[in-house]
This record gives C-alpha cells, sequence and structure tokens, in this order.
C-alpha cells in the first residue's frame, strides 16, 4: 500500500469545499503528525467516500410544487454502516455535510462504536413548511435515498430540525418498499417503533456527563459552578435540566429568538413552561433578556455551546469567560478560535467527545432493534456513562502525554482507531 503516490491528496475538491468543510479538514491536518499513520491511509481518510444528492418535489399545501435540493454524504464505511442525522436547515449543503460526516467518523471511532461517519439532509426553512409538507419532504426524501441506505449500509438518525416524527416517517417509508418493519434502519424513533427509552436525552444528557468528568479532573465541582447555555432545543434543553438536577446554578440560556440571564441562577421548570406556550425564549418575564452574542461571554465556570456551528470565531474568542467550553453542537469553534482559547487556557471539550452521547445511545438502540430485545432506562444510562467515561479518560490521557488540546487529543485517538482497521483490511483488490 504504502507505494502508492498521491500527489494531489492535500488538495480539496471544489466540490466539498466550504468553511466548515475547511474546519474538519484543518484539524485532521493538524491532528495526523501526532496520529502516525501512513501517508496512503490519510489520503483516503481526507474525503468521504461517497455522497449523493437528490432533488425532492413535494406538493405544497397550496398545490403548488416545490423542489428541494437533499445530500447524504458517507464519510467511511471501514468499521461498519455509516452513521449520522439529517438535518432539515437553510445552510444545509454537500460541504457542509461533509464536514459534519467526517467529524461522524471521528466520532464513533473514538467511542469504539462499530461505524463510519455520515450526514445529510435537506436545504429548506422547516419552520415555513406544515407538518404535513414535512412528512411529504421526509418520505419522498427517504425513497431517493433508498438505495444508499440501509441497516447495514448507512443509519440516518436526527439532527437540526428533525426528531422522533422524521425518523417515525423514515422507518415507515423505508419498511413500506423493503416490505417488512425495518426498525434498524434509523435511530431516534419514537419508543413505539423501537426507539431506545433514553435517546431523547442522550446528547444533553451525555454532555453533562463529559463536563462533570473535566470539572473533576480540572479540581472543581460541576455542582457548584455556575452555567451558561446556549440553546435550548433537545441538546441545551436537556443539558440545562441535568445541569440544575446536578445542582449547578444555570444563569442564561439562550435559542434563536436570543437569551435570558439571571445571576442568581433561572428556574428552569418556569422558563420550559413559557416556552411551550410560547415557543420562544423571547419575552420570558423573569429574567433580563440578553442576546446571544452577550450571552456568549458571560462570566460562568462552564459555556455548553448547543445551538450550531461557527460560535465562537477570531472576532469573540478573546472575550469568552468560561473556564471550560462544552461543545453540544458540532463545529461551533473555529480553528482560529480553538487557538486563542488554548493560548488563554480556557478547556474546549470537543464535538466529537462531549455530544457522543446522542450516536453512542443511538447504537445502543440500533443493537436492541437488531436483536428484538430492548433495555431499561437504568441500564442504558449507565452503559452510556461507562462508554463516555472511557472515552473521556483515553483523551485526557493521550493529552496529558503528548500535550495535545482535547481537540487535537480526540481526534488523534479517533483517526487511529479508524487508521488501524484500514491497515488490517488492506486495499480491495
Ligand atoms: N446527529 C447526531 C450527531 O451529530 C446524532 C447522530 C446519530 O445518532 O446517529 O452526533
Amino acid at each position: 500500500m504504502a507505494r502508492i503516490e498521491h500527489p494531489a491528496a492535500t488538495e480539496t475538491p471544489l466540490e466539498w469545499d466550504t468553511p466548515l468543510f475547511r474546519t474538519a479538514r484543518t484539524q485532521f491536518e493538524q491532528a495526523l503528525p501526532h496520529a502516525d499513520v501512513s501517508p496512503v491511509v490519510a489520503a483516503r481518510l481526507r474525503h468521504p467516500e461517497r455522497a449523493v444528492m437528490v432533488s425532492i418535489p413535494i406538493s405544497r399545501d397550496d398545490g403548488t410544487v416545490e423542489v428541494f435540493p437533499g445530500y447524504r454524504v458517507q464519510h467511511s464505511t471501514v468499521l461498519g454502516p455509516t452513521k449520522g442525522g439529517m438535518r432539515y436547515d437553510p445552510e444545509v449543503t454537500l460541504g457542509e455535510c461533509a464536514a459534519l460526516a467526517t467529524w461522524m467518523t471521528w466520532k464513533c471511532a473514538l467511542l469504539r462504536l462499530p461505524y463510519g461517519g455520515a450526514k445529510g439532509g435537506i436545504r429548506c426553512h422547516p419552520k415555513e413548511l406544515s407538518e404535513d409538507e414535512l412528512e411529504r419532504l421526509t418520505r419522498r426524501f427517504t425513497v431517493e435515498l433508498v438505495s444508499v441506505i440501509g441497516p447495514q449500509e448507512d443509519i440516518p438518525a436526527p439532527d437540526m430540525a428533525t426528531n422522533e416524527q422524521t425518523m417515525a416517517w423514515m422507518m415507515d417509508t423505508y419498511s413500506m418498499q423493503v416490505g417488512h418493519a425495518v426498525p434498524e434502519i434509523v435511530t431516534g424513533k419514537p419508543i413505539s417503533v423501537g426507539g431506545s427509552v433514553l435517546r431523547h436525552e442522550a446528547t444533553g444528557a451525555g454532555v453533562v456527563m463529559v463536563a462533570d468528568r473535566a470539572c473533576r479532573q480540572l479540581g472543581f465541582r460541576l455542582s457548584e459552578s455556575r452555567c451558561v447555555v446556549q440553546g435550548f432545543g433537545n441538546v441545551g434543553g436537556i443539558a440545562a435540566q441535568e445541569l440544575a438536577e446536578r445542582g449547578a446554578a444555570v444563569t442564561a440560556v439562550s435559542d434563536v429568538s436570543g437569551g435570558i440571564y439571571r445571576a442568581g441562577g433561572l428556574d428552569l421548570q418556569s422558563v420550559r413552561e413559557w416556552v411551550a406556550v410560547n415557543s420562544a425564549l423571547a419575552g420570558y418575564p423573569h429574567a433580563t433578556p440578553i442576546t446571544n452574542a452577550e450571552l456568549l461571554e458571560l462570566p460562568c465556570d462552564v459555556l455548553v455551546l448547543a445551538a450550531r456551528e461557527d460560535q465562537i470565531t477570531e472576532e469573540n474568542a478573546g472575550r469568552i469567560a468560561a473556564r471550560v467550553i462544552a461543545e453540544g453542537a458540532n463545529g461551533p469553534t473555529s480553528i482560529e478560535a480553538d487557538a486563542i482559547l488554548a493560548e488563554r487556557g480556557v478547556v474546549v471539550l470537543p464535538d466529537v467527545l462531549t455530544n457522543a452521547g446522542g450516536v453512542t445511545v443511538s447504537y445502543f438502540e440500533w443493537v436492541q432493534d437488531l436483536g428484538r430485545f430492548f433495555w431499561t432506562r437504568e441500564e442504558t444510562r449507565a452503559r452510556l456513562a461507562e462508554k463516555l467515561g472511557d472515552a473521556f479518560d483515553r483523551v485526557w490521557e493521550l493529552a496529558d502525554d503528548r500535550l495535545l488540546t482535547l481537540r487535537g487529543a480526540a481526534l488523534v485517538t479517533g483517526i487511529r482507531e479508524v487508521a488501524g482497521a484500514i491497515e488490517a483490511r488492506g486495499l480491495f483488490p
């Protein structure tokens, strides 16, 4: 294998070239010197193995027909089927999916899940679509992808603006195509069709498990800390709740409508009740309104980023006043920001470790679906804590050993796992 030359290996093909893919790619190049992998293996991991682009026509409720672009990118099939979410968002592009699929590969490998990474989605404004339109969009998207997804090929899951219902439609559509119920085609499903009892809260709960372990290593207690959470959805909302349950004061939270702040800690029960009625945090009466930008710069012990990519950049990294940043979202910190934060001694708990609770419980869900045998909540939570704890300890030790940032150590760990499998399998034929 080592004889093959790849002169163009470091160039990014035009198709993938977006800011987020460049971030994923730069992180890979930065980790590579510490991963001890052969240049040929590195060349194979630089780009996704496969990408599918589809056009999805649906009838809008007013009778007109609209066509949406959809994508699915599969980064690596070395360790098993590919795995990753489907997002519905106006920013979805091929390059964005490629970056997110690449991160899924490192994430799954770091957690020692038998998967490679994938990511996909539809470029749309999900809030402007009715429930019926979303159902038609999801079902048609699933049919367009039927030849590339499958329980042993590629297993979708929820991501931004997709949820249990989206997965139920996907599972039903796929099952109707093959003629029998196939719960193991997607994860993050409703419990009634084979979902895990813990999947809904797994990502947020995992973020807090990782943050807790980090605080212990750094010599302070999460239970006595002040926390700020950007995002109040499936990840941020659950993370805030888990933090409060552990005794931490959650002083600020935000969503797309803006943030709210209360120095002594927010009453999250009352915040949730407000959001249930008003669908947004804006206008919540028992706290001070702040902007998302202000929220990021609040002094705190732990700042959880659970909104979207590219939140901490060169522009605001110098003003971040948190001791620890926990990345619940994928790619929220830019390359330049990472360097500034490291220089300033802010500890960044990287996405591929910190938000891996989601895909880990997805893996548990898939295993249970394949075996048609289901675990209890306690069992699932204990196994999640064990998996994340083990990955955290390996990352912490390597960072210590090689004087890497935690992101560097997490990526090196993931890359080494995949590279080891590529070396062992060899090149076909
Ligand atoms: N979309 C989630 C992530 O980015 C979960 C993926 C999955 O469960 O497969 O990790």
